[in-house]
């Protein structure tokens, strides 16, 4: 068959969160779309990484039609488990509307977002290799890649949404003077270890001069911990002993949910932001376009914000002939991920400052001490931050 003769509205590159729910929220509207993933769909549905939708998420969801579908997992409480110096201090936070918030597995809601599009006769295409894009700025761009088979497909567009994370092919396709690219590097890294291991609790974080600790559930079988730790070093600095050592230290008490460690990752925290997020007919979703420190849950949430504005902004074009939305999508994204960045950078700060000053002295420590103390004493400072955190501060 001539794979040039292939037409659809939109190519979406990536079946992450951001790919796949544009892809179903497309779908649901009667818009053609295909999407393109380099993985095996086995590979994509195994992904571990965040765990918290958002109030806003998960009411996009409902409004989109999806939530019973897609959104599992248990109700997200408004309580923060501090262990503060080794003293356990629980933190309930305001927000006047959080009913909606999950703790839900990324892979969880992938595995979900799959089995729906699919199961409505979506179109998504695995182990799709070496994407190129082309005529970005021409009324139809065209993409290309290399299926199972070895054969080289083409597929021409309207619009493609790049949601092909950090490292894909959409973004590197913009010229470098088309694009802008702001980032703050915070000179630590988290350790993200993944355990077999029934959790105690939804949520605890250690603030120690040792630096921090994180505990969070992953479904009922499963604990993420986290681990404050220098930008220098691996993961084989870190056997399994060690691991629970240092949290057991950070923490101030044995930890309860041990199990087996079945995987171990480094990741440096840095806040990035591409701007714009668009380039032609181009639109750039999720980790393509920015980056948040994982302290502030909210990478995955940014990216489905994302979908949702864009799916928006196609549905506009497509059926109503109005291309505003579409040539405002990346001021409009802008706006809300700059908003969270500022929370990102402020909660990343508080959590690992008030800990160990050996990376930003003790001035620093006093000021995010401080700050710590103003969450429990201020209702404003309280409710402010319950709003970021359940996604509601726009
Ligand atoms: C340890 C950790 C913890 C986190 N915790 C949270 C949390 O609690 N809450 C939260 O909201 N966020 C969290 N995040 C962030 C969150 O995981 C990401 O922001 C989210 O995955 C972004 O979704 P995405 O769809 O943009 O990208 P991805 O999920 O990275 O998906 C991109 C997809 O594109 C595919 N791809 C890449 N290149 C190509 C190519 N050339 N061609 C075709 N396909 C390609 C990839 O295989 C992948 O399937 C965490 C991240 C980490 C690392």
């Amino acid at each position: 068959m001539s794979l040039r003769d292939e037409n659809t509205t939109v190519v979406i590159v990536g079946s992450g969160v951001a790919g796949l729910a544009l892809g179903n929220f497309l779908l649901r509207s009667g818009i053609d779309c295909v999407i393109l993933e380099r993985r095996s769909r086995a590979y994509v549905e195994r992904r571990q990484r965040a765990g918290v939708i958002d109030t806003r998420a998960a009411r996009m969801f409902r409004e989109w039609g999806l939530e019973e579908r897609v959104v599992g997992g248990e109700p997200f409480e408004p309580v923060m488990n501090f262990r503060i110096d080794g003293r356990t201090r629980p933190f309930r936070f305001l927000a006047d509307d959080n009913g909606d918030g999950r703790f839900c597995p990324q892979q969880v809601l992938v595995r979900n977002l799959i089995d729906a599009f699919v199961g409505d006769g979506g179109d998504l295409r695995f182990e799709a290799e070496d994407v190129t894009l082309e005529n970005l700025r021409g009324e139809r761009p065209l993409v290309r890649y290399r299926d199972t088979t070895g054969a080289t497909r083409a597929l021409t567009c309207e619009v493609v949404a790049g949601c092909d994370g950090d490292r894909g092919v959409s973004r590197a396709s913009i010229p470098a003077d088309s694009i802008t690219r702001y980032s703050r590097e915070y000179g630590y890294a988290w350790l993200t270890v993944l355990a077999e291991a029934a959790p105690n609790h939804q949520s605890m974080m250690a603030i120690h001069s040792r630096g921090f600790a994180g505990q969070f559930a992953r479904g009922p079988h499963a604990s993420r911990f986290y681990l404050q730790c220098p930008l220098e070093g691996s993961t084989q600095d870190w056997p399994d002993e060690r691991v629970w050592g240092e949290l057991e230290a950070r923490f101030g008490e044995p930890v309860a949910a041990r199990g087996p460690i079945v995987s171990k990752q480094m990741v440096p925290l840095r806040s990035v932001v591409f701007d714009p997020m668009s380039y032609g007919n181009l639109y750039l979703l999720g980790d393509a376009a920015h980056i948040v420190p994982p302290m502030s849950a909210k990478g995955m949430n940014l990216a489905l914000h994302d979908a949702d504005v864009l799916a928006k902004a196609v549905l506009s074009k497509v059926k109503d002939n109005d291309p505003t939305p579409l040539e405002e999508y990346s001021a409009t994204c802008l706006r809300h991920v700059w908003n969270y960045q500022a929370f990102a950078a402020w909660f990343t700060d508080l959590m690992h400052d008030s800990g160990d000053a050996s990376y930003r002295g003790v001035f620093q420590q006093q000021i995010a001490r401080a700050e710590l103390e103003r969450l429990y004493a201020s209702t404003t400072a309280n409710r402010l931050f319950g709003e970021f955190l359940v996604g509601l501060n726009e």
